[in-house]
């Protein structure tokens, strides 16, 4: 007669199990020789925006191995590849891009990388808003929009599930739970702006960044300090002359700065328009772990409230 009760016995026997696994991932040297486990090898992405990882560690869960591009500190407009970032494309089995030009540094990184890593591109399908500057084929901020961020989710789903079609069922499953928190997310944003009176929805920041956002949320977009859907651009003196008027000629209260970006024309512009520098908000990027933007999730409702505390006061 056995004196473990059979529930405790189960425990032991996974204890063990689970010891056996962390023992093989931990033996990066001798993989090789390990014994061979029961848990599926993972997927190796490499993802270029900050949100695309997200989105990539949410659809994959652990099947997944995701590794970033940019970071909190970088802008993708003006990004200069690294070594590093060419040594994950080379073992990536999957590289996720945003595409409209946001990244196009990653063709000659790929290229230089001889990576032959699955290439799925997060914006295919989803309507461009226009923009008439070369190099774009339409607005590249796609994800400002909470049904352009679903259609992304899909997208990783099915190419990771390309990838992996192992993975099909877990991916899918995954994508469509966090579809229901974006769907949670979009409510909490109307809610936010729900109590601020349309005449006072006046969103100025430093690139045009935010024009899915503005769609839909119905906000009205005074201007921008960069007058540009890139970062790396500068307005002339006219087109600052411009803002300044119509700063005041609508009596806009706040200019938004952005994270990763420097500050000073914002400021200078502040001043001599009579109006104010309000929080940095998440265009392009997302927050360090730890801060108000370290998710995509965190990010829109942190701009929203951003938004609606300037306003209400204005
Ligand atoms: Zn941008």
């Amino acid at each position: 007669m056995s004196l473990i009760p059979s529930a405790l016995a189960r425990v032991l026997v996974l204890g063990v199990a689970a010891l056996a696994l962390v023992a093989c991932g931990d033996d990066d040297e001798a993989g090789s020789a390990a014994t061979p486990s029961a848990s599926p090898e993972r997927v190796s992405v490499v993802a270029t925006t900050m949100q695309l990882q997200d989105f990539a560690r949410q659809v994959g869960g652990d099947r997944v191995e995701v590794t970033g591009i940019l970071g909190p500190d970088n802008e993708p407009h003006e990004y200069e590849p690294t070594p590093s970032d060419a040594e994950a494309l080379a073992d990536a089995d999957v590289v996720l891009e945003n595409g409209a030009n946001l990244d196009e540094w990653l063709d000659d990184l790929l290229a230089n990388a001889g990576s032959k890593a699955k290439r799925v591109t997060a914006v295919d399908g989803i309507e461009l808003l226009p923009t008439e500057e070369e190099g774009f084929p339409g607005d590249p901020h796609v994800w400002h929009d909470p049904d352009n961020a679903k259609r992304m989710v899909d997208n990783i789903a099915t190419g990771l599930s390309a990838a992996n079609s192992e993975g099909r069922t877990t991916f899918v499953r995954n994508a469509t739970a966090y579809k229901a928190k974006l769907d949670g997310m979009a409510k909490q944003i109307r809610a936010t702006f729900a109590p601020i009176p349309a005449d006072r929805r006046n969103l100025i920041t430093t690139h045009d960044a935010f024009g899915y956002f503005v769609r839909a949320s119905d906000l009205n977009q005074v201007g921008t300090v960069l007058p540009s859907v890139s970062t790396d651009s500068e307005p002339s003196g006219r087109q600052v002359r411009e803002l300044v008027e119509a700063i005041r000629a609508q009596d806009v209260k706040a200019i938004f700065t952005e994270e990763a970006v420097d500050a000073s024309l914002e400021k200078q512009i502040a001043d001599e328009a009579g109006a104010e520098v309000s929080t940095s908000l998440y265009a392009d990027v997302l927050g360090e772990p730890g801060s108000e933007g370290e998710t995509y999730i965190d990010a829109e409702l942190a701009n929203a409230k951003a938004m609606a505390a300037a306003w209400a006061g204005s």
